[in-house]
């Protein structure tokens, strides 16, 4: 099956860590951290519709001044998830600007804080000079966003302050092998959909009419193909420490790429629990763990900038470790 999206980051892994992904179904697309975004073009920004943001240092942080820049033209309205704090952020970052001049520009910035146990919401529109308008919060339930068959999962961490990480994948797709249909002579009808309903759902019995003769789901199973959806995670600036580590295997479960920081060499570990961040022992351990298909590491502190070679073979090495 063709994966309904692709990701990429946008930097090198010493500079700001951006994680870019296109959408194929609606042609728009989503970006996880905002940090230096200068080698994006102007039409990448422009389709942006989701931004999810891990916290709000400055190295994750800055490119939204850009972005805003670009969108405020745009009729399709922007939706930024974050953290504690992303409203009140993103509140003053556009009052750093005069708005006197743009209340025929259609802009809507649609902005979800995620808190432990709920989510609070908040709308900036361009027709009210980019003034807070309050919306009712949600309960806060892993999931934070669903369309067009994606779903994007999320964790708070614990990173001296709140910070996020993020889940995106696929829903599990369930197709019908035409060529055994036609082999086994069931034609097709409404049923087809009720099979992959009842496939999807893992039930163990359902009975289905087709053409007056009744057919228990057992009998007609072989005709479904399933193919698990993509899944990728983006881990960044989490303290080592224990429950924090146990999250972000939870979060990155089977995933097929997981974008994850290494921002100091297994022998700075001291260094990385003061700092709040990850080290490459770590870092392999998740990977590990959450049995991912292939890591992707990015986020790592520059003072290693000749020494990616010894950086990934580390995670590699830890990886390997962790899996004896
Ligand atoms: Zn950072
Ligand atoms: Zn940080």
């Amino acid at each position: 099956m063709k994966s309904t999206f692709f990701s990429k980051l946008v930097n090198n892994p010493f500079q700001d860590p951006v994680l870019y992904v296109r959408f194929r179904r609606d042609k728009d697309s989503a970006m996880f951290d905002c940090g230096d975004i200068r080698s994006l073009s102007m039409r990448e920004i422009q389709k942006l519709s989701d931004i999810f943001i891990t916290h709000m240092h400055v190295d994750h942080f800055i490119g939204f001044d850009n972005i805003l820049r670009c969108l405020l033209n745009r009729a399709a309205p922007l939706h930024i998830y974050g953290p504690k704090g992303i409203i009140e952020a993103v509140g003053h970052k556009l009052m750093g600007y005069t708005w006197n001049l743009i209340k025929e520009y259609p802009l809507r910035i649609e902005v979800s804080e995620i808190r432990r146990d709920n989510i609070l919401r908040a709308g900036f529109y361009a027709t009210e000079g980019f003034s807070k308008i309050d919306a009712p919060a949600t309960p806060f339930n892993k999931i934070i966003m669903v369309k067009s068959g994606l779903t994007v999962e999320a964790e708070v961490f614990d990173h001296g302050i709140e910070v996020l990480g993020f889940s995106l994948y696929e829903e599990t797709q369930i197709n019908i092998n035409k060529a055994m249909l036609l082999e086994r002579g069931l034609s097709p009808g409404p049923w087809l959909n009720e099979l992959k309903k009842a496939v999807r759902s893992a039930i163990k019995e359902a009975q289905f009419t087709i053409a007056n003769k009744i057919y228990q789901l057992d009998e007609l199973r072989s005709l479904t193909m399933i193919t698990k959806g993509q899944k990728i995670t983006y881990i960044t600036d989490i303290s080592p420490t224990e429950e924090n580590i146990q999250k972000a295997v939870a979060l990155a479960m089977n995933a097929d790429t997981l974008y994850i920081e290494a921002f100091f060499l297994a022998q700075d570990i001291e260094r990385a629990q003061r700092r709040n961040h990850l080290c490459t022992t770590h870092t392999g351990k998740i990977a590990q763990s959450a049995n991912v298909r292939d890591v992707t590491i990015t986020h790592i502190s520059p003072k290693y900038i000749d020494m990616y070679d010894i950086l990934s073979d580390e995670v590699k090495e830890a990886r390997l470790l962790a899996g004896v």
